[in-house]
């Protein structure tokens, strides 16, 4: 693998430890809930755990903890 995060683009470290928020995150482009396919290889992209989080959370915008982005740290 080695991709990139689907959705905001950075690189994963694929190495971080499950549960880590900047670990690697399979996100359905379909999500489960709307019928796509958790094993379909093009229903599935790369993405961060905490991007995959806020993706599932758009409704809570500006929330504190948004300011303090993690992937603002430099690389
Ligand atoms: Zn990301």
């Amino acid at each position: 693998m080695g991709l990139p995060c689907a959705l905001c683009g950075q690189p994963i470290d694929y190495s971080l430890p499950a549960g880590d928020p900047m670990s690697y995150e399979l996100d359905e482009i379909v999500p489960v809930s709307r019928g796509g396919s958790p094993y379909d290889p093009d229903n599935v992209q790369p993405a961060h755990r905490i991007c995959n989080q806020r993706k599932g959370d758009g409704t809570r915008r500006g929330a504190p903890a948004a300011s303090r982005l993690p992937w603002s740290r430099k690389w």
